[in-house]
């Protein structure tokens, strides 16, 4: 069996209070691999090899060798996705069919954003009466946190890794403890690429290590991504010293089915939008709201549809939902179902365990009684979705957003307009229009409300690992009053 240790500067070390915990794979239920349960100690000495990187060589390079030196890590991590894929499938349950399109294309978020290090360019500034030359320049921070879920381990890691690089920062990841192997996998190639050592860093273990990142002082920003109670503790954390955050956390995202929709592409993204990942995607389309002349059909489809997903094996390609993460995992999601049955709503297909091995869950569909519902305002983050009836467009959007969420919406109808409207009126930080759950490198992705805040991907968030510098240099050789403020 492997055991994995942790990643600091370059290479595996062991937990300095000896301890490992188990990893279990969810389709089998049994124990595949040992991971590293990380202190305070192992986390400091993580950060002191990202902060020597960072000092001596990463932030060092000239813009265009570090944007190379992510073009090599692209190639290498390309080498060996579905190696990476079959260890994340192994280890979370998903779909490797999924996990295989995932790694395919990491590497792209390193290509484009290698190819954006060396077009960080400051402005030159005009500083009417004072006679001096201003200019900005963008500098990295130092050392970067990466707290991520255990959903899509490393694409998640990722997007945040590969502009905090390119940017010339350094950084120190913490994967989830459910599902860490492939994080651990991918950083291992760093060295392989020719990434200096320290340049990526990975602590594992259980909240205990996310703190000790969180809290140690020469971390000077951290990237959260995970469930809300963990990122207010994360951001709370960080503010008390006066670090920065960017916060990717939960979502209740609604798809809006109007009437006019072509209701066989609605039937299917709603269902990729739910049942794809088996739910657990901070994007799925957990709410479906549809327009009441279409309810009853639509309801019946779903219901049809989601009675033949065919759970197996994710490793299979004819597999189309694999297992939940874990037990626990599927016990929450059990009493979540409970929960919105007993917050009246009427179970409309699956809602079982079904009896074998491995920890899945059937498909299942609740009929919620008002907006307000336990399932139409909670996550569940399983594949649990709820039908809510509407008449008008207005109705449609005060639903959709009456959610503390606000991370993804989805819009069906084939009248241009209308989807233009939906579009101005959804408080979401991303809205698809006739499509669902689609993520590239290029474009911005984030959560309004406490869905969080900051952006990944995209020219955006290259901007989270930056700070400004304003450079003054006088023109004048006269010699300044040494009471005045210089201004106009
Ligand atoms: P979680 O919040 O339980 O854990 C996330 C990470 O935080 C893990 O690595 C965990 O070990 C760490 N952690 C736990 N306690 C900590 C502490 N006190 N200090 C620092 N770190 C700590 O989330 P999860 O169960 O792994 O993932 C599911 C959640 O993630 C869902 O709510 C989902 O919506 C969200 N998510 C959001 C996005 C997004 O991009 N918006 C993407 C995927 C998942």
């Amino acid at each position: 069996m492997r055991r994995y240790g942790f990643i600091a500067g370059g290479a595996e070390h062991l937990p300095a209070a000896g301890k490992y915990f188990d990893t279990v794979s969810p389709i089998s239920g049994e124990t595949w691999a040992q991971i590293a349960e990380c202190g305070a100690a192992d986390v400091a000495l993580a950060v002191g090899a990202a902060s020597t990187c960072f000092e001596t060589v990463w932030s060092r390079l000239s813009p265009t060798a570090r944007g190379k030196a992510l073009l090599r890590f692209a190639e290498v991590i390309a080498e060996h996705a579905r190696q990476i894929a079959e260890i994340e499938t192994c280890d979370n349950g998903k779909l490797l069919k999924e996990t295989s399109a995932q790694l395919g294309v990491v590497p792209d978020w390193f290509r484009y954003f290698g190819g954006l290090a060396d077009k960080i360019e400051g402005r030159v500034v005009p500083l009417n009466g004072i006679e001096a030359f201003g200019m900005t320049k963008y500098e990295p921070l130092g050392v970067v946190g990466v707290i991520t879920p255990w959903n899509s381990p490393v694409l998640l890691t990722t997007l945040a890794v590969a502009p905090a690089l390119a940017a010339g920062n350094t950084v120190v990841i913490k994967p989830s403890e459910v599902a860490s192997a492939s994080v651990l996998e991918f950083a291992l190639l760093a060295r392989k690429a020719g990434l200096p050592d320290g340049a990526i860093n990975v602590v594992t273990g259980f909240g205990e290590a996310g703190a000790a990142l969180t809290d140690h002082p020469d971390v000077r920003q951290m990237t959260f991504t995970g469930g809300e109670g963990i990122g207010r503790r994360v951001a709370a954390a960080a503010a008390g010293r006066v670090a920065p955050t960017v916060m990717e956390l939960g979502g209740k995202s609604a798809n809006i089915v109007f009437a006019d929709a072509n209701l066989d592409q609605a039937e299917a993204g709603v269902l990729a939008g739910i049942f794809g990942a088996g739910g657990q995607t901070c994007i799925a389309g957990s709410r479906t709201l549809i327009q009441r002349p279409v309810f009853e059909a639509m309801r019946a489809r779903l219901a049809t549809r989601a009675g033949r997903i065919r759970l197996g094996d994710p490793m299979e390609a004819t597999t189309e939902m694999g297992p939940l993460v874990s037990a626990d995992h599927r016990k929450l999601v059990v009493s979540k179902i409970a929960a919105a049955v007993a917050g009246g709503a009427r179970l409309v297909a699956g809602g079982n365990a079904p009896d074998r091995p491995g920890y899945f869950l059937e498909p299942t569909i609740v009929e919620a009684g008002d907006a307000q519902d336990y399932i139409m305002q909670n996550e569940v983050f399983g594949p649990v979705l709820a039908l809510y009836p509407f008449d008008t467009e207005d109705e449609a959007v005060r639903i959709a957003n009456a959610s503390p969420y606000g991370l993804a919406a989805g819009v069906w109808s084939r009248d241009v307009a209308r989807c233009h409207r939906m579009v101005d009126a959804l408080k979401a930080g991303t809205v698809w229009v006739n499509m669902y759950r689609a993520m590239t490198f290029n474009m911005p992705f984030g959560g309004f409300k406490q869905s969080g805040y900051g952006r990944l991907n995209g020219q955006e968030a290259i901007m989270n690992y930056l700070q400004t510098k304003a450079v003054w240099i006088d023109r004048s050789d006269r010699v300044q009053d040494p009471f005045s403020l210089k201004t106009e």
